[in-house]
């Protein structure tokens, strides 16, 4: 078996996705599909800073973890850059915000999607027994991915309409202090002040 991945957009990045994720799973393309879809629905590309936000609804368990990877992968919203956001609903689910356009669209996996593969899905089975999703024989996670890279989309999603969006907007800092006490350097907003001198949290706790 092989993974065959029919929409351009996903088997662009899917190769890369994989490496970035660690392990093969269903989830995490289930959540490139997602972001794809609700960047197609915005007419917009991928973040290449903060033009987009993602709030996602996912919290730390299992699937919802790989599956926000995908949507990070997809649409370029990220940890590190700032523009995702975890709300922890314990959902398959996010919105998009098109910051420019100032816009949004809120994309879900539909509720029986996930129940039935909670009860029915193979790879699922496996990690119940306690298998990491890395150690799943190949064809079983093959099978899997196939499955959700090829269902049609309206079979799986929740597409919200696009709606408004209004934000208001806040400057970023390129100011930064030297801590008194290690002399690591902190941005302004997070400097803290003890006695005329400037500290980092950890330290600002320790003079
Ligand atoms: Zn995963
Ligand atoms: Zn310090």
């Amino acid at each position: 078996m092989k993974i065959e991945v029919k929409e351009p957009e996903v088997k662009e990045m899917f190769d890369c996705a994989v490496f970035y994720h660690g392990h093969l799973c269903p989830a995490m393309p289930l959540g490139l599909r997602a972001g794809v879809l609700a960047m197609k629905k915005l007419g917009v590309s991928r973040s290449q800073d903060k033009e987009l936000m993602l709030l996602a609804e996912t919290a730390e368990g299992h699937a919802m973890a790989c599956f926000l990877d995908g949507v990070m992968m997809a649409t370029g919203c990220t940890y590190g850059k700032g523009n995702c956001k975890k709300l922890r609903y314990g959902k398959l689910a996010f919105t998009l915000i098109d910051r420019k356009g100032k816009k949004k669209v809120r994309v879900a996996v539909k509720g029986d999607f996930v129940l039935n593969a909670l009860k029915s899905s193979p790879f699922i089975a496996k990690r119940k027994q306690g298998i990491p999703p890395q150690d799943v024989e190949r064809e079983l996670a093959e099978a899997a991915v196939n499955k959700v890279l090829s269902l049609p989309l309206e079979e799986v999603f929740e597409v919200s309409e696009v709606e408004p969006f209004e934000e208001t907007p806040k400057k970023g800092t390129f100011e930064a202090y030297k801590c008194e006490r290690c002399g690591e350097a902190v941005y302004s907003k997070w400097v803290r002040v003890k006695n005329g001198k400037f500290y980092c949290i950890p330290c600002s706790e320790k003079v």
